[in-house]
Formats: structure tokens, sequence, C-alpha cells
């Protein structure tokens, strides 16, 4: 059969896990906690698995839950959002992200992709018949160089696909970054989805620039979240999309026949989760700020040059000093020879860029990143 993604393999997060496992490697590639959810979060399921939660629910997702997100919302960006057509749960992010594509793009559409970027975003445009346009972010920061976005407009530009926080480099926007976004969508109409899923992690006092932050913005987005990376329940793999009425109506018409529903029970132990503990997503940079510099201060005695991530719970590491071949080559030997697994940041470019980066996931328990730690220090 003629493959419609040539391409396209099994994900990296899915290969190096593997691996991982197969070798008895301490694995810091997929981007998933080593400890459980919180405790009472687990229970609710229970709650709604044995209180008769487990047939269809709503397309869009649970009443109680979309509530408890406009509110979430309003509460943390200012913005009110109807929850009856502007939310909707879905399984996942990624389905989001591929639903959002699916309603906006057409054959022949050009979108908009900044390099190191998400794996699943190019096979959902090219499913679409839409083609990525690669922008690289500019290294060593990985900064948005929004001439070059400019320049790469046409007019097929359908859509443009941002980060922030940034899988995988940690980067995150400044305002200037958002007021430039804005800028780039009223001189050109295009629509925009931003993959927000890491919007609670951002350390060091820094703010989270949404998109929900903006009007311009808003009437041409998709905004979208993952409850995974919120509640350390990656394995849930529910997410939600807010975006203005008519974009949702199309949204939902592609997610109706994607899966129609995200899973019921998960929605009323989330639902109830968020209104038990709505102050829970506020502790999680001081969480997760923690584990980032444990894992840079264990890090500092060896060879690696870092500079500490400003959000996610991912860490890219310089390896110049100790080696000059490519990254996924040194994956590999790390891996083999150290037991420690890590992601290859080429894998997320067009053309790979000229650095030495690979990324750790720190979202780990600290034994764990100590013991890492302790293997990277003899290299
Ligand atoms: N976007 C980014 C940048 C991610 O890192 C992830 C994490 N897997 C996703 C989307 C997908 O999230 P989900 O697991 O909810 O599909
Ligand atoms: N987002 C996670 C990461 O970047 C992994 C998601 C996946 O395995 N598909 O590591």
């Amino acid at each position: 059969m003629q493959s419609k993604l040539p391409r396209v393999g099994t994900t990296i997060f899915t290969v190096m896990s593997r691996r991982a496992e197969e070798l008895g490697a301490i694995n810091l590639s997929q981007g998933f906690p080593d400890y459980d959810a919180p405790e009472d979060l687990r229970e609710l399921l229970v709650a709604a698995v044995r209180g008769g939660h487990n047939q269809y629910p709503p397309m869009a997702g649970i009443a109680a839950l979309r509530e408890q997100l406009a509110l979430d919302v309003a509460r943390r960006y200012q913005r009110t959002v109807s929850p009856e057509a502007e939310v909707t749960i879905v399984p996942g992010a990624t389905e989001a992200i591929f639903c959002a594509i699916h309603a906006t793009v057409r054959p022949g559409d050009e979108v908009l992709v900044l390099d190191p970027c998400y794996d699943s975003y190019e096979p959902s445009i090219q499913l679409a018949g839409g083609r990525a346009v690669h922008v690289p972010l500019v290294p060593p920061r990985f900064a948005i160089d929004w001439q070059r976005v400019r320049d790469a407009v046409t007019p097929r530009t359908r859509l443009i696909i941002t980060n922030t926080p940034h899988n995988p480099t940690g980067t995150i926007w400044s305002a200037a970054d958002l007021h430039e976004l804005e800028a780039l969508v009223e001189a050109t109409g295009i629509y925009v989805i931003a993959d927000e899923v890491y919007e609670h992690l951002v350390y060091d006092g820094a703010r989270h620039q949404s998109v929900l932050r903006s009007d311009a913005l808003y009437q041409r987005s998709f905004a979208i979240f993952s409850f995974g990376k919120t509640y350390q329940v990656t394995g849930w793999k529910t997410g939600y999309c807010i975006a203005p009425p008519a974009l949702s109506t199309e949204f939902r018409k592609v997610h109706q026949f994607v899966t129609f529903v995200a899973v019921a029970p998960i929605q009323h132990a989330l639902a109830a989760f968020m209104q038990l503990r709505p102050e829970y997503s506020a502790g999680l940079p001081g969480l997760f700020q923690a584990k980032r510099d444990l894992l840079g201060t264990a890090l500092r005695a060896t060879s690696f040059r870092f500079e500490p991530a400003a959000g996610t719970f991912f860490q890219l590491l310089d390896y110049r000093a100790i080696a000059d071949r490519p990254d996924t080559e040194f994956v590999d030997w790390l891996i083999r020879e150290h037991g420690v697994a890590a992601i290859p940041i080429s894998v997320f470019c067009d053309e790979a860029p000229d650095t030495r980066l690979i990324r750790l996931c720190f979202a780990k328990r600290d034994d764990t990143l100590q013991r890492a730690a302790a293997r990277l220090a003899r290299l």
C-alpha cells in the first residue's frame, strides 16, 4: 500500500521509552511523571465509575467540567467564555490539534510551524492536504525571528501553530511575542492553534502568555490544553479546546467523527477535583521549579552546559564538551553505555539545527533525578 505519510515512523517517545524498558535505563525521555497522580483525583475516578458514569457523555463534554473550565479561564486569564459554545472536551490535546487543523486546513493550504515543533503537527497537516512551512527558532535560546515568520506568509497561509511554554526547548513567550502574533494575525487574517498544554509550568515568577489574554487573537484562535500535564495523569488522555463559538462549531464537526466524546468517568472525576481543589494548579510552578533546580544543581558537576528551563518539564542540555556527534547518535550511546534515556532535538526539525542538544524530562521523583545525574556525571 502506498503510504499517505511516507516520512513518518514510530514516534521518538514510543521508541525511547520502549528502549529504556528493554535496557533497564532511567527514562528521562518521554514526558510523563514516574510518580502517581494526586490520590484524591484517583479516588474521584473510582467514585465516578462506581457512581454509574459509564455511558456516552455529551459530545462536547459534560456541563460540570466545561463550567469549571470557564471559571478557571475567567479567574486566570480574565476572559469570559461560554461553557456551552466555547469549551470542548476531547481525548487529549493531540486530538484537539488534529481536529483544529482539519477544521481549518484545505488541500493546498500552508501552515506555519516553528521548529523544533511537536511531532504531531506536520502529519496532521499533511493528512488534511496542507503543507507545513517550517520557520526555525533561533538557537541557542530558540527565540522567534518574527521577521522570518512574516516573510514565510503567502496568500496560501491559513494557519500558524504556536507553542508556549515550548516543548522541547523549555522556552516561554514574552509579552512582546504575543504582540507580534497579534500584529501578524491582524495583517494576514490567518488562524492560530495555540498549543498551551504546559500553561501552568512557568518558572521564576514569569507569566504565561496565553492567546486567551488577547481579544484580537482569541477571535481567530483555538487554545488547546491537556489535563494530562496539569493533573499529572498523562495516561488519562483528556484535554480541551477553547475557541470562539464559530470556530468551536467547526472544531466539533470534526471531533464528533474522530472520537465523538472523551471518556465519561474521567470527565466527572476532573470536574469534581477542579471544584474541590481550585487552588491545585497554582502549586504547580513551585513543585516543578524545585525539580528543575534539583536536577540543575546535580548536573552542575557534569560537563553538560545548560540554561535552566523557563517553562515545561523539559531541560535542554548541551553536550558539545562531551562529544561532537549528532544528537540521535548521542542519545543512542547515552542509553546503551550509561543507562539514561533522553530525547534528541533534531527529530522535531525539518532541517537539523547546528546544535548539540538533548532533552531530559524532570517530571520525575527526586531520587530518579539524582540517580540519573550521577550517571551523567561520569561522562
Ligand atoms: N502538545 C505538546 C507540546 C505536548 O508536549 C503534548 C504532550 N504529549 C501534547 C501536545 C499532547 O498532549 P496529550 O497527551 O493531552 O494529547
Ligand atoms: N508530550 C510528551 C513528550 O514530549 C510525549 C507524548 C507522547 O508520547 N506522544 O515527551
